[in-house]
C-alpha cells in the first residue's frame, strides 16, 4: 500500500468512536525513507485542528529539543499510536489502540525505519517488531510539566542523537 492511500484511510476512518469528536485524522508526516520513526500517543487539539502530528506546545518543545541536539524534525517520520484526538484529551482506550494498530504496522512496513522512538507510556506499551531498534523516551508533555522528567528527556534525546550520528 502507498503511504497516501493509508493517509486517506485514516482521514475517513470510523473503526472506533474517536472520529465522532475529531475534526481531522492525523496519520503522520515525514519522508517515506526516514531511518527514524517517532511515535507519540495521539493528537491533541492543535494536531486535530491542523491534521499534523506534534505541532502544539509539546510538539514545539520536541522539535526545538531535537534541533538542539542536531536532529532535524524533517528527517523523521512522526506519527502516533492513535490517529484521532480523544474527547477532553483523555488517554486512548484499549479498544481504540487495537483498532488503530494496523495503521501503525502498515506505516512501519512501508517506511522500514531502523530506529523507532517511543514517546511516553502509551507508545512504550506498543508491540515490538524484530529487526528494529527501539528507544524509549519520556513524553515531551511530561518533560514540559516536570523538571525531573525534562532532565531525563534531554538525556534520552542526547543519547538518540549520538545513535543517529553513528547510523549515518
Ligand atoms: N501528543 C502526542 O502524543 N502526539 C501528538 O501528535 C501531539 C501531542
Amino acid at each position: 500500500m502507498a503511504l497516501e492511500d493509508l493517509n486517506y484511510q485514516v482521514y475517513g476512518c470510523k473503526k472506533c468512536r474517536l472520529w465522532q469528536s475529531a475534526k481531522h485524522g492525523v496519520p503522520g508526516e515525514g519522508p517515506i525513507n526516514a531511518k527514524v520513526m517517532l511515535i507519540g500517543q495521539n493528537p491533541g487539539a492543535d494536531e486535530d485542528e491542523t491534521g499534523r502530528p506534534f505541532v502544539g506546545r509539546s510538539g514545539k518543545f520536541l522539535t526545538k529539543t531535537l534541533a538542539e541536539f542536531g536532529i532535524k524534525r524533517e528527517d523523521l517520520y512522526i506519527t502516533n499510536i492513535v490517529k484521532h484526538v480523544s474527547p477532553q484529551n483523555r488517554k486512548p482506550l484499549d479498544d481504540e489502540v487495537a483498532a488503530c494498530l494496523p495503521y501503525l504496522t502498515t506505516q512501519i512496513s512501508i517506511i522500514k525505519p531502523k530506529i523507532i522512538v517511543l514517546l511516553g507510556k502509551s507508545a512504550i506499551n506498543t508491540l515490538r517488531l524484530e529487526g528494529i531498534e527501539y528507544f524509549e523516551v519520556v513524553h515531551p508533555s511530561a518533560a514540559l510539566r516536570f523538571e525531573k522528567m525534562r532532565k531525563k528527556f534531554m538525556e534520552q534525546i542526547s543519547e538518540l542523537a549520538k545513535r543517529i550520528q553513528n547510523e549515518t
